[in-house]
């Protein structure tokens, strides 16, 4: 079976439920530059992944070829998905691959995308059609196929054929589309805008009349891909119906530090108000080198009468061991208490299956302390599984309370390095809007990565946001100026504090 599946304009949320079913189950997937590369997570980990799209200074793939590839992957038996951008049917070209299979007695199934000419506008607060206003749209390609002598496009008919025209493909014709609009009797004075990468987090539009768009297009450099609207509804956006671009961090570029697999919260928060989000994951998670210290709490579990987590990954690398050993949290003492020292930890062990008794007020190490002695500790067993290197305090201090203290390194935090050379250039130019540290360690890697005095150097170009006052005080014993903490010391909290440094002005003093 071949799907031609639409994958929406750009936003991965803009993917359709069968589009996700086609992935899960494709053997093959084609895909091309305006489908969003985020949606081939979806498809299973052996998949054959094809992109036929255009590569820098190439050409992209001949379509008779795509057709033959596809009847060849068809041929073969196999379940190919057809990932298009938008809509297959709309400006895609999915016709032309749908008649070639059915030519070829393949069969194929259609699965419709949000086209970019509905959704791009929606989102720079356009509406296609508008009681009072329009009650009609075309799309119209502004694309000519050169291999035409003459135009296929009626312009003298569609100028008033319909009240919103949207034109795909049309910024290096603008000029000439509007001259030829305007000749063939559309009022010059029709607001007119155009959207570039429409849905996603970089979207940028530039608005104007049908008789200046192309000359204020030119002036803001905007390349396409972007969509053209031609009508009165393109008043509507300035009476607030930009929602998109009004939100919070939009067009904001935010650098997160956490680990890969962590960097999820964060960065889904972060996204939500708009930002751009580049991840850069000073450190990566692996398993310890050592696992014997682990495996030898994991038999002696009986044995104790406190568990603290300190990390969503401390939870996740001891329930995974558990697992290794035929084991789940029922292995777990019923009088043995449980401690997290944080709500993102409290929340991974709950999700895990085991009740959490104590997170204190506060999301510090010191705070989990206080929060235990409620308890008598003295002669107490505590285990806490954790990262190879962390601050030494949390079993310190315990121990001066006269627990037994058991600390198995459960995973190993590695620095990384991984999109430092692009990081580098974006922070001298400074196309980076701010800067976020989750953890000492993040700061420290962060240094490690860049060397101490170009660390210190290139966040003085930028916003520098920290999660709570001990990683702020790391930051300042690397001499990073530190604009903001969060009040909270949570994902959310430090989301907070970024808002905030926006919301206070566009422009910020360093070191305040
Ligand atoms: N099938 C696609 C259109 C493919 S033609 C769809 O339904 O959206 C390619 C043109 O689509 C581009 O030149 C541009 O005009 C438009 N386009 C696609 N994605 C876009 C996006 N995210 N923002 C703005 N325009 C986009």
């Amino acid at each position: 079976m071949i799907y031609l599946v639409g994958s929406g304009p750009g936003d991965p949320g803009l993917f359709t439920v069968k589009g996700v079913e086609c992935l899960r189950k494709a053997d093959a997937v084609v895909y091309d530059r305006l489908a969003p590369e985020a949606l081939l997570a979806h498809a299973r980990p052996d998949a054959e992944l094809i992109y036929v799209g255009k590569k820098p200074g190439e050409p992209s793939m001949p379509q008779e070829e795509i057709n033959a590839l596809l009847v060849e992957l068809g041929r073969a038996g196999k379940t190919v998905v057809r990932l298009k951008g938008g809509d297959p049917y709309v400006f895609g070209r999915g016709g032309e691959e749908a008649l070639d299979l059915t030519r070829a007695g393949l069969p194929f199934e259609v699965v419709p995308g949000i086209t970019s000419g509905i959704a791009a506008l929606a989102y720079a607060g356009i509406p296609v059609t508008h009681r009072g206003l329009s009650t009609s749209v075309a799309f119209v390609t502004g694309h000519e196929d050169p291999t035409k002598g003459e135009s296929d496009v009626d312009w003298k008919k569609l100028a008033n054929g319909a009240e919103t025209l949207v034109l795909y493909m049309g910024v290096g014709r603008l000029a000439e589309i509007s001259s030829e609009l305007i000749s063939a009797g559309r009022d010059p004075e029709t607001p007119a805008a155009c959207v570039r990468w429409g849905t996603r987090s970089d979207q940028r539009t530039v608005t104007g009349t049908l008789e200046n768009i192309a000359e204020k297009v030119a002036e803001a450099n905007l390349k396409p891909p972007a969509i053209t609207v031609v009508g009165n509804v393109v008043a509507l956006r300035d009476e607030g119906l930009d929602w998109y671009e009004r939100r919070l961090l939009f067009g904001r570029r935010v650098v997160v530090t956490r680990a890969r697999a962590q960097a999820g919260e964060l960065s889904r928060e972060l996204e939500a108000l708009g930002a751009e989000v580049f991840e850069f994951p000073t450190i990566e998670i692996q398993p310890p080198k050592d696992f014997r210290p682990l495996d030898e709490a994991i038999r002696e579990l009986d044995s104790f009468d406190w568990i603290v987590f300190t990390s969503v990954n401390g939870v996740e690398a001891f329930v995974e061991r558990l697992r290794h050993h035929g084991l789940d949290l029922r292995a777990v003492p019923r009088r043995a208490k449980v401690a997290a020292i944080g709500p993102a930890t409290a929340r991974e062990v709950e999700e895990s299956g085991l009740r959490v008794d104590v997170t204190p007020e506060e999301y510090r190490a010191e705070a989990l302390i206080g929060a235990l002695e409620g308890d008598s500790l003295e002669g107490k067993r505590v285990l806490i599984p954790r990262a190879k290197v962390a601050r030494e305090i949390l079993p310190e201090k315990l121990r001066e309370a006269g627990a037994e203290v058991v600390v198995p390194p459960a995973y190993e935090s590695v620095p990384s390095s991984k999109g430092k050379t692009r990081l580098e250039e974006l922070l001298e130019n400074g196309e980076i809007d701010c800067v976020t540290f989750t953890a000492s360690s993040t700061v420290e890697n962060f240094v490690r990565a860049f060397g101490e005095e170009d660390a210190a150097r290139l966040l003085s170009g930028t916003r520098v946001a920290c999660i709570g006052p001990i990683t702020a005080e790391t930051a300042g014993k690397y001499g990073i100026g530190v604009d903001v903490e969060a009040g909270e010391y949570t994902i959310l909290g430090l989301v907070d504090a970024v808002v905030d440094l926006f919301a206070a002005g566009d422009v910020v003093e360093k070191g305040g």
